[in-house]
């Protein structure tokens, strides 16, 4: 069993992008600049934007922060979001999700500019993806391919089971898997809540993807030897024995998965650190594109 070490090679990834932003601002070129936009105090949120911002910093990347109470009107975001697609300095926005119940997230989706949606959720993006056409690619399943690259996992002809059909994860990393690409061509499976015999579909499986948000989920009675195991999930699990009062879970039951995987991710430190390098490749990539 090989760990597929998401830290080691996010760091990858962000030196290779430090060095080629060093080179930008040598050549006097624009700096890029990513601008994060977060609404209330949801812990969750607040580590995941904090993590985003230092890593900009890391890299050499401008990055501003712009923060809304909880109670914050539609208008006055969607009216914020319009102002960063406007502003020439700004290459690249996230609105931290979920948001609050009185703001629709499809609508501030939509209105994120196409040329700045480094979250790649952006409807245009999406489509662009589907028909493997250039895109930016949401920055979960980028980091998942970014991965299954660095490791050379053969996923050619191979059975892919999704578990999970979020928009953000699960929808289109089954569609990146299934595409005639180096890190495509497998068989897919999508599976979600109301999918039958989940055991027996996984038991086929060559490499599973579980991106459900319950913790533990998958078992070692329901994967076969030699499996890939990709660990999406990230719950907060009350653990009083820690200094934070909560353990991070993935939805992988680790200790007893993994003597029966050929590779599979840790949490942390798997796919989570592979996100944030993702987007740090989509905000590169959005910045030097304007030039
Ligand atoms: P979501 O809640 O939007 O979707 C969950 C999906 O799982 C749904 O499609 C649902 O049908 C399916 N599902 C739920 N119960 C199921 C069951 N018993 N059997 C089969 N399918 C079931 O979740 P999401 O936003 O895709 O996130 C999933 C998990 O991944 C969460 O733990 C989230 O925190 C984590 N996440 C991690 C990263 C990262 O960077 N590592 C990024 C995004 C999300």
């Amino acid at each position: 069993m090989q760990i597929l070490d998401g830290k080691l090679v996010a760091q990858a990834v962000k030196n290779e992008l430090k060095l080629k932003t060093d080179t930008l601002k040598a050549q006097g070129k624009k700096t890029p600049h990513l601008a994060a936009v977060l609404v209330g105090n949801n812990g969750a949120s607040e580590t995941y934007v904090a993590s985003k911002v230092k890593t900009c910093a890391e890299i050499g990347y401008h990055s501003t922060l712009i923060r809304f109470e909880a109670t914050v009107d539609e208008q006055v975001l969607l009216q914020k979001i319009q102002e960063l697609n406007d502003d020439d300095d700004i290459d690249g926005i996230l609105v931290q999700l979920p948001l609050p119940k009185q703001i629709s997230e499809e609508k501030v989706i939509n209105t994120i500019s196409a040329q700045k949606d480094v979250d790649g959720f952006h409807p245009a993006n999406i489509g662009k993806m589907i028909q493997g056409q250039p895109a930016y690619i949401p920055a979960t399943p980028y980091g998942i391919l970014l991965l299954l690259e660095h490791y050379k996992i053969e996923t050619k002809g191979k059975h892919a089971v999704v578990i999970g059909r979020s928009n953000i994860v699960g929808r289109p990393i089954s569609i990146l898997l299934s595409q005639n690409t180096a890190t495509g061509n497998c068989t897919v499976t999508l599976c979600h809540s109301h999918t039958r015999n989940l055991k027996e579909i996984c038991l086929q499986a060559d490499i599973i993807v579980a991106a459900l948000g319950k913790p533990e989920f998958l078992t070692a009675d329901m994967v076969k030897d030699g499996v890939v195991v990709i660990d999406v999930g990230i719950t907060r699990v009350e653990d009083k024995t820690k200094k934070k009062g909560y353990a991070i879970k993935g939805d992988v039951q680790y200790d007893t998965v993994a003597p029966k995987c050929s590779y599979i991710t840790p949490v942390p430190g798997g796919v989570g650190a592979m996100t944030i390098a993702a987007l740090m490749q989509n905000t590169y990539l959005a910045a030097t594109q304007k030039q």
